[in-house]
């Protein structure tokens, strides 16, 4: 029965009931199996038959009634029997094959025997010598193809071509997992005027979770023919312990009522999976086979072939995949030497972002970028505006742990809500650099939806199926897009190692720049005088002494003029300590304008000063004096008026030392004092 379609959404308690009651059919125990072949069931001693497909007769020639009342040996023949008990021994996945010769002995078929709880399965599928061919030579032409495959795509795209081009399918393609076990067509081959689904999504619940756990038992699906009706199993149930049969590892598990719409919806006919594992275990692709009539014959011969060039792939993706995970690796260090070689003074984030922001979009491909460092913001690309990253920010690093990165790809279901802006991605990095005050790379992430190609069917119908109201399969595209509403693509493990390891790279270049500054710093304090920044009495001292060495060295002429503020007490009386200060600063400034690139001005102590001038002679220096003095006594000093200073000029003897040099300026300056001050005096 089907009810009227209803337009509902996931927050829709009846449409999650129809989910939820697609995600508990028992998929694995139908009752029945799919005809292009035959089952019997047997106890697991291989001591009678328990349970036959009603198909029996047409297959093998043998009624149902009959051969459930007969010993196996007689239905299957003692020798086969012997053949399947050792095969049932075998392990693997891969276990040889085994075909017999079965019935009036016209058909030969392909046995498949396996355990299932206390019994013992054998599906048996007609065969001929025709699919052997299948076999010779395709494993070794597609190892030497997939060896030339230079990433995951290109391998999964030669794959599909191999696959459609050995098997003639209408259409081959890859159906890759996401973490939420969203669906999307990857890579396709197929023939010229069928509908694609490269691009397209699905959401979750078209394979829902106990069909996925299938895959994770038996890799290989095979519907040779989605209309076919199912053939019961006669009796429905084991008549000794009275439970269905569980046909998970087998082939010949009929179809899923729902499934078989799914496929008549989609167009298809038959199909093929082969399921493919990522190196933890877990399903991470499908490759899918699909023809648009049943006249299409797929054979056991082909479906072995398949499975085996998918087996043989799996290898090879995982280290392509490593590779790629290697390269971005790779790509964030050659960053790293990039950052340290060409840009070592950096530390602003700005500038930062405006060198190397457009590279970490592209590489990370993400559409924005912050980095926040001590109370400054960069930012690059799409992200929130820098008010609502600042509050951002501030709950990032009070979350518990929050040396940690974090990641979201639904901010919207996150505290950070309210400042995300159009960005629902984020990941966060703190950079360790103050455990107190995180700094932060930030890399955000815009909807997917925006940036994916979807084919979208507008509205969404809930049906009744039997007692199960189940999610008509052809609306699948409408639900995918309200699954990833308001969602990001995940940031996998690979993209968070490269973050991780670029914010190290990052902590690592600012932390030596501050370091760098520091020592700058340091180094300045020691030397400066901190009133008027000009060099201190140590440093001054320092000059001095090596300018009076390279004097003697080289022949040459120094000076030095050492004045002093006249009445310098009287104006702090008057205007104050901080009148007096500035008094100080201008005195130096006048006297700065006033020097050459060569020569050196430092505080001697109190208001009292040095000029080292190189190269100079009594008489060069006398000038020099003569002209400081002028231009200071007739600056006008703010709130004081006039300043003078009284000046003592010595030249460098031959016999000098740096004491001996100064001490003489000092005696010609207390000269010039005496003599009444607002002078120059030379020694
Ligand atoms: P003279 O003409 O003989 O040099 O007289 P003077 O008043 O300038 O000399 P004196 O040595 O008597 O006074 C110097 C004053 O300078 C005393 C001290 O408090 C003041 N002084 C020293 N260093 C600073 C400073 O950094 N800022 C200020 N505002 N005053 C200072
Ligand atoms: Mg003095
Ligand atoms: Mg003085």
């Amino acid at each position: 029965m089907v009810q009227p379609p209803c337009s509902a959404s996931l927050d829709d308690p009846e449409f999650a009931d129809a989910l939820a009651g697609c995600a508990e059919e028992p998929v694995h125990i139908p009752g029945a199996i799919q005809p292009s072949g035959c089952l019997i069931s047997l106890a697991a001693d291989l001591s009678e038959i328990r349970q036959v497909s009603g198909n029996l007769e047409s297959m093998l020639g043998i009624a149902p009634e009959q051969a459930l009342n007969k010993p196996p040996e007689q239905v299957l023949g003692t020798s086969l029997l012997a053949r399947i008990a050792q095969k049932l021994e075998e392990k693997g996945p891969m276990a040889g094959d085994l075909t017999a010769w079965m019935g009036d002995e016209a058909q030969r078929f392909q046995v498949t025997p396996y355990r299932s709880g206390s019994r013992v399965v054998i599906e048996m599928e007609p065969f001929s010598e025709q699919d052997e061919r299948f076999r010779i030579g395709t494993l070794d032409r597609w190892l030497a193809i997939a060896e030339e495959a230079t990433s995951t795509g290109d391998l999964l795209t030669r794959l599909v071509h191999e696959v459609r081009r050995l098997c003639g399918f209408d259409r081959v393609l890859i159906y890759h997992f996401d973490e939420r076990w969203n669906g999307s067509v990857s890579t396709e081959s197929r023939d010229e005027g069928i509908g694609s689904f490269l691009g397209h999504h699905f959401p979750a619940s078209d394979i829902p979770p106990q069909v996925r756990r299938l895959y994770d038992v038996n890799r290989v699906r095979s519907i040779p023919d989605a209309t076919a009706r199912p053939v019961p199993l006669e009796p429905a149930v084991d008549p000794v312990d009275e439970t269905p049969l569980d046909l998970t590892l087998g082939v010949l598990r009929a179809v899923s009522p729902i499934h078989q719409r799914y496929l008549a919806n989609m167009g298809v006919a038959s199909t093929l999976s082969v399921a493919l594992h990522d190196e933890k275990g877990q399903l991470s692709d499908l490759l899918s086979c699909h023809a648009l009539s049943t006249s299409y014959r797929l054979s056991p011969g082909v479906r072995q072939t398949v499975h085996h060039m998918v087996m043989t792939t799996i290898p090879r993706l995982r280290l392509l995949h490593q590779k790629a995970e290697t390269e971005l690796l790779r790509q964030v260090r050659l960053g790293r030497e990039l950052l340290h070689t060409k840009h070592e003074r950096w530390v602003d984030p700005e500038v930062i972002l405006g060198q190397r922001g457009d590279e970490w979009l592209a590489l990370f491909r993400a559409d924005g970028v912050a980095l926040f460092h001590r109370e400054r913001l960069g930012k690059r690309g799409s992200a929130p505006e820098v008010a609502d990253l600042t509050p951002l920010i501030a709950w990032l690093g009070d979350q518990p742990g929050d040396t940690g990165t974090w990641s979201s790809d639904c901010l919207k279901e996150t505290p950070l809500a309210p400042w995300r802006g159009k960005s629902c991605g984020l990941l966060a990095i703190p950079l360790p650099l103050d455990a107190e005050k995180p700094s932060w790379l930030l890399l955000f992430r815009n909807e997917e939806v925006e940036t994916l190609r979807w084919a979208g069917l507008p509205g969404k119908r809930i049906e009744w199926h039997g007692e199960r109201k189940i999610l008509s399969p052809r609306n699948s595209f409408a639900v995918w897009q309200e699954v990833v509403f308001g969602r990001s693509r995940i940031w996998p493990r690979k993209e968070r190692r490269a973050a991780e390891e670029l914010a190290e790279h990052l902590a690592v270049l600012i932390a030596n720049h501050e370091i760098h500054l520091l020592n700058d710093h340091l180094e300045r304090l020691a030397t400066h005088d901190s009133l008027t920044g000009v060099w201190n009495r140590y440093r001054i001292e320092q000059a001095i002494e090596a300018e009076v060495t390279a004097t003697h060295r080289y022949q040459r002429d120094c000076a030095l003029l050492l004045f002093d503020v006249d009445h310098f007490k009287a104006i702090n009386d008057e205007y104050g300590h901080e009148a007096g200060d500035r008094v100080l600063k201008t005195v130096v400034s006048v006297v700065d304008a006033n020097l050459r690139e060569t020569d050196r001005l430092g505080r001697w102590g109190g208001e009292e000063f040095i000029v080292l001038a190189t190269g100079t002679t009594t008489s060069g220096a006398r000038e020099l004096a003569e002209r400081l003095r002028q231009q200071i006594a007739t600056t006008s000093f703010e709130q004081v008026g006039t300043v003078t200073v009284s000046i003592g000029v010595s030249a460098c003897q031959p016999e000098d030392s740096a004491k001996t040099l100064i001490g003489r300026a000092d005696q010609a300056m207390y000269q010039a004092k005496q003599s009444g001050r607002n002078r120059i005096h030379d020694a």
